[in-house]
């Protein structure tokens, strides 16, 4: 079993796509495909790559949600039996994107094998209700993107309404969340989001999509390196034969080649914790670590005692709990000393916050006495 409980064999991707050869599953396993159909020649040159590959499950969109208008917004059901087609050609599986119950109708029509809900239908219950009763009765596996903006609730509820209709086989795709700061990323990963997905939700398949949450060929590895290392069951990459004449997400999808390469460099790091003379070779330094944390409670502890001396000190002299002035110098200065420890300046800000609000609650409690 991995550290966190998780099973380090991906069971659940076996249950979630049963279609798939065992011999094909990949480690790490991998979905991968045009961001959307474009032409028969787009679609067989992509898919005879990777097939070639080894990749058994497709994706390519054919009905394209686009931000804003006037964009490339997919073939529709024009380009399903193409795919049909190349299913049969290279023995691979494809997924689909839908967002109306008129095109989960069309898609089991042209007998896509799994379908995925992009992330601007699953910021609306009511698109992801009328998707589930679409499929109510049908046994076919479904993953929902995480919503575009960070609301953990969403996307759950969304898993949550297709649980509603019976569908039991379901699993997550993080895609990183709408942001106007991020210059880095075209969607920030926000990684403790999955990683609180994973804790609600841990016998779910969890995915993740480097390509949107980058927007960038060259940071895709990156992202989906660190996603490994967070323990996901699998990557959704996009790729096309010629990424830079793609008529959607140009710049961040790899050749068939390229994402060969990549997939090669990953570490998946997904090993045993293997008991060394009966010990679990981490035991010693959780100890330690158990014993650090008691130290830090002891300090916090002695913390909030002066907190309470001050509380005296401002109710006898009429003085306010909170103080602006204090506050601020407390937000500059703590990130400030936390540099000369090496700890990062943005944690420790947030941690005063955390302190200082209980500060403040327990110094009016005290007034108020
Ligand atoms: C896609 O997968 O091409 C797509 C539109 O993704 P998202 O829903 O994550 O934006
Ligand atoms: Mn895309």
């Amino acid at each position: 079993m991995h550290p966190l409980g998780f099973s380090d064999m991906n069971p659940s991707i076996k249950q979630l796509f049963p279609f798939l050869e065992d011999s094909k599953l990949g480690s790490p396993f991998l979905i991968a495909g045009p961001c959307s159909v474009e032409t028969p020649e787009q679609l067989d040159s992509t898919l005879s790559q990777l097939a070639a590959n080894g990749i058994s499950l497709i994706r390519a969109g054919v009905w394209k949600p686009r931000t804003r208008p006037n964009g490339f917004e997919g073939l529709g059901s024009l380009a399903l039996p193409w795919l049909q087609e190349a299913k049969k050609k290279y023995g691979v599986k494809v997924a689909v994107e839908v967002a109306t119950a008129y095109h989960v109708e069309e898609a089991l029509k042209a007998e896509m094998d799994v379908l995925w809900i992009g992330a601007r239908s699953t910021v609306n219950p009511f698109t992801v209700t009328e998707i589930a009763e679409s499929l109510r009765g049908v046994d076919i596996p479904v993953l929902v993107k995480n919503p575009i903006n960070p609301d953990l609730g969403l996307w759950l509820g969304a898993i949550e309404r297709l649980e509603q209709v019976g569908l039991r086989r379901i699993g997550a795709i993080h895609r990183g969340f709408s942001n106007f700061r991020d210059t880095t990323h075209r969607n920030s990963p926000m990684w403790e989001l999955p990683i609180e997905f994973r804790t609600l939700r841990p016998e779910l398949v969890l995915i993740n999509d480097p390509s949107h949450i980058s927007g960038k060929r060259a940071l895709v590895k990156g992202i989906a390196q660190h996603a490994l290392d967070l323990n996901f069951d699998g990557l959704m990459i996009e790729s096309h034969c010629h990424p830079d004449q793609a008529w959607t997400d140009a710049a961040q999808q790899l050749s068939p080649a390229d994402l060969n390469q990549l997939m090669h460099e990953l570490v998946s790091r997904n090993g045993d914790l293997k008991p060394k003379d009966g010990l679990n070779p981490l035991d010693e330094i959780r100890k330690q670590i158990d014993e650090v944390d008691r130290a830090l409670l002891e300090v916090l502890s002695r913390r909030m005692h002066l907190v309470e001396n001050i509380g005296t000190y401002k109710k006898e002299n009429n003085v306010a709990a909170f103080q602006l002035e204090r506050w601020q110098e407390i937000l500059h200065s703590r990130p400030d000393w936390a540099k000369a420890f090496q700890l990062n300046p943005e944690v420790v800000a947030e941690l005063f916050r955390i302190i200082h609000q209980e500060s403040i609650r327990k110094q009016t409690e005290w007034i108020a006495k």
